[in-house]
Order: structure tokens, then C-alpha cells, then sequence
């Protein structure tokens, strides 16, 4: 097919900005904000300029309700391409019978995963929310907890890592119809094979929110839940640093079951662009480039870990295996909250979280970002340093905003051309 059209002129900031200064003055001044400042929200990361090209193309004017072959609408022959590319790259990189692509958000891919094993009104056991559950693991104010029964299992209050005599026990006391593994702050791996097993003797499905470390299973730095758990529920968007999204992994078995809990019965019209940008996103996630990345945010990780444990703050299971961290800074005399407010006038930018402790607030930290960026183990060893230097010290904070401009001039995320 001859290709007549190009992107350039039409599409770009510069247009927006004669046609709509109001709204391209927020996007560059975001773009100025994310990289000025330390992002070391866990779920968070850079996509690439190439991502960010496919988000905003023209797919994102089609309707394509339906799978790749089998549309209510017209006119998808070249997007249906794009969603059997995403498709098969996905079970290329993650090794699985099937992918479904269509998932909006985690939250949504957790839905799908739901409604394609349960009823409303079946016990589901997962990781408690104050232990490090997602909302979408039984919170009362979520779909989750006001549709099924959720049982939470916790992390050891002295060693911070999953009690899984405890999951079993649970198990056996409540039968439920699926466990749920994963969570939004547990830094360690996931023993897979341990849920399984547990599963296997109470008759229940495995299904593994996966969101977080996904990208670092792409990656070859994390274990991959995909020969273990019936459906692998995850996101596009956090160390797999591809387009906000979801996505669901699972055996052949399940796989119309999956599709059909997506759309039609969670989900209408799939977003065609953002499909085309996980396509991207899978296929950069394939490269040597990218295993490079992911062993290196686990490597930032550790240093990180070691580094603020040095200055004196508390750091959940003493370590890291993955991405994140989480710590109590409650040593240097900040309670979390408190602390958050002191590293964003520094210009660090993270979430509190719960800890392993009832009622501590803490700090998740990730490196996801900054390794994007190109940071490596001499500069996350010093973001330590500046990190417990603006917490001991609130005067100290303009210094340290001045060097974190400094660090985050050195390593821009999107270098101008
Ligand atoms: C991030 C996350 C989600 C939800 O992702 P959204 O895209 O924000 O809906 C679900 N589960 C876990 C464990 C997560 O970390």
C-alpha cells in the first residue's frame, strides 16, 4: 500500500500551540515539571518518543469494537493489523498461549480477569490493603470489595516478606474461588510457585496482578508468574514503560473467556492508538537494550536500598529484589507525610505508603525513571544522600532542589534534538 500521508507539520506541539496556547503551555509545562524534578513514583517511568508518536496518531480516531477479524465496525483492516501485532509480541515477550491487548487501565485488566473466573459473591483471598493490596483487591470503596468476598492475607510484621503459611491456612479455612498475588508496594519477588501450590490444594484459580514487576519480567530481572498463574492480569505503562494500559496474559483454555470479559462484557471500542503504542512498547521491550534497563533499575534499586539505609531510615525486608522500595522515615524524625511534602520541595517526587506496621505511613520509591533516564548506581547513590539530607534538614531543601535541577539537567528524558 503506497503511503501518501506523513505526520510531520500537522501533528506536533508546535500546532497546538498556535491553535490552543492555553492547553500547550500545561503540556510543555509538564514536560518542564517531569524534567526538572526526581519522578521516583514507582509506577511511573518515560515512554518513548516513539510510544508517545503512536498515542498520538490518527488510530486514535478509529471505532473498532470487537477482536482483530471480527468488528462491528468498518474500516479496521489496517487497525486490526496493528492489534495482531501487539498480540503476538506479547506472547512472544512473555512466553504465553494467549494475550488480550484491550484492557484501558490495571484496574480494568483486573475486572477482565474477574469476570472471566467468578461470580459475584465468591470469596477471593488476596493481599490485604493495608499490607500492600490494589484497590482492586477487595477495597470496600472499589467494584472489587462490594462484589465478591475478600479475604486479605498479610506480610510479616518483623520480616516484612509474604506469610504464606498464613495464605495457606486461610485457604484451607475459607476455600475461595481464586487467590490474587501481586501488589502495589511488596519490593521483594513473588514466590509464583509457592501460590500455585496453595491454590492447587484448595481447587482455586491463580490469577497474578502483575502490574508492577511486569516490565521487569520482560526484562529477564524478575520471575515470570506466566507458567503459574491461570491469568496474568498487568499494565503497559509502569516499568514496562510502554502507553497507559492493561493487558491480560493466560493458557489457550481460558483464552475466550478472557476476550469475551473484556469486551463486550467490561469494555466497549478498543483504543486503537494506544493498542498501536503497546505494539511499540513490546516490541522495544524485546531489544538487549531494554534487558540492559531492566537489570539496571534493579541494580538502582539496591543501591538505593543500601544507601538509605546508611542514613539511618528504616527500610522494608532490609532490601529490594525489584524496582521498589518502600521505607519508614520515621528514624530521622519525619513521619511519612511529612516527608513527602519535605522531598517535593526538593523536587522529589514519590507517594507514602502503608508499611508492614498498622497505621505507619511510609515512602515507595522506585527507579523505574531514573534509570529511563540514564542514571546508574554513582547517581542513585547520591540521590540517597540528597533524599535523607532534605528529610533531616527542611532548610537544607533549596540546596538540594538546586542539585537535583543539576542531576536532572544531566540526564534529560526526552534530550532536545
Ligand atoms: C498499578 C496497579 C493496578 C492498576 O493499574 P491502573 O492502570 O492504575 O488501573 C492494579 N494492580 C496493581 C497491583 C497495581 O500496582
Amino acid at each position: 500500500m503506497p503511503v501518501t500521508h506523513t505526520l510531520e507539520g500537522p501533528l506536533s506541539v508546535d500546532v497546538l500551540g498556535r491553535q490552543d496556547p492555553e492547553l500547550a503551555e500545561i503540556l510543555l509545562g509538564e514536560l518542564e515539571r517531569q524534567s526538572t524534578t526526581l519522578q521516583l513514583i514507582a509506577a511511573e517511568n518515560f515512554t518513548s518518543p516513539v510510544v508517545l508518536a503512536a498515542l498520538g496518531s490518527p488510530l486514535a480516531n478509529k471505532y473498532a469494537e470487537g477482536y482483530p477479524g471480527a468488528r462491528h465496525h468498518g474500516g479496521c483492516e489496517i487497525v486490526d493489523v496493528a492489534e495482531r501485532i501487539a498480540v503476538e509480541r506479547a506472547k512472544a515477550l512473555f512466553g504465553a498461549d494467549h494475550a488480550n491487548v484491550q484492557s484501558h487501565s490495571g484496574s480494568s485488566a483486573v475486572l477482565a480477569a474477574y469476570a472471566a473466573l467468578l461470580r459475584p459473591g465468591d470469596t477471593v483471598l488476596a493481599m490485604g490493603l493495608p499490607h500492600g493490596g490494589h484497590l482492586t483487591h477487595g477495597s470496600p470503596a472499589n467494584f472489587s470489595g462490594r462484589w465478591f468476598d475478600f479475604v486479605g492475607y498479610g506480610v510479616d510484621p518483623e520480616s516484612g516478606l509474604i506469610d504464606h503459611e498464613q495464605v495457606r491456612s486461610l485457604a484451607r479455612t475459607h476455600r475461595p474461588k481464586a487467590i490474587v498475588c501481586g501488589s502495589i508496594s511488596y519490593p521483594r519477588h513473588i514466590d509464583y510457585a509457592a501460590f500455585r501450590e496453595v491454590a492447587d490444594e484448595v481447587g482455586a484459580y491463580l490469577i497474578a496482578d502483575a502490574a508492577h514487576p511486569i516490565g521487569l519480567v520482560a526484562g529477564g530481572a524478575a520471575p515470570s508468574p506466566v507458567p503459574y498463574a491461570d491469568v496474568v492480569c498487568a499494565t503497559t505503562h509502569k516499568v514496562l514503560r510502554g502507553p497507559r494500559g492493561g493487558m491480560l496474559l493466560c493458557g489457550s483454555e481460558l483464552a475466550e473467556r478472557v476476550d469475551r470479559a473484556v469486551f463486550p462484557f467490561t469494555q466497549g471500542g478498543a483504543q486503537m492508538h494506544t493498542i498501536a503504542a503497546k505494539a511499540v512498547a513490546f516490541g522495544e521491550a524485546a531489544t538487549p537494550a531494554f534487558t540492559a534497563y531492566a537489570h539496571q533499575v534493579v541494580a538502582n534499586a539496591r543501591v538505593l536500598a543500601q544507601g538509605l539505609a546508611a542514613e539511618g531510615l528504616a527500610v522494608t525486608t532490609g532490601g529490594t529484589d525489584t524496582h521498589l522500595l518502600t521505607v519508614d522515615p520515621a528514624p530521622l524524625g519525619v513521619d511519612g507525610r511529612t516527608a513527602r511534602g519535605r522531598l517535593a520541595a526538593a523536587g522529589m517526587v514519590l507517594d507514602t505508603c502503608a508499611l508492614p506496621h498498622p497505621d505507619v505511613r511510609g515512602l515507595r520509591l522506585g527507579t523505574a525513571a531514573l534509570t529511563t533516564q540514564g542514571m546508574g548506581e554513582a547517581e542513585t547513590a547520591r540521590i540517597a544522600v540528597l533524599f535523607a539530607t532534605a528529610l533531616r534538614d527542611e532548610s537544607a531543601g533549596r540546596g538540594v532542589r538546586e542539585e537535583v535541577r543539576d542531576l536532572t539537567g544531566r540526564f534529560p528524558p526526552y534530550p532536545a534534538h
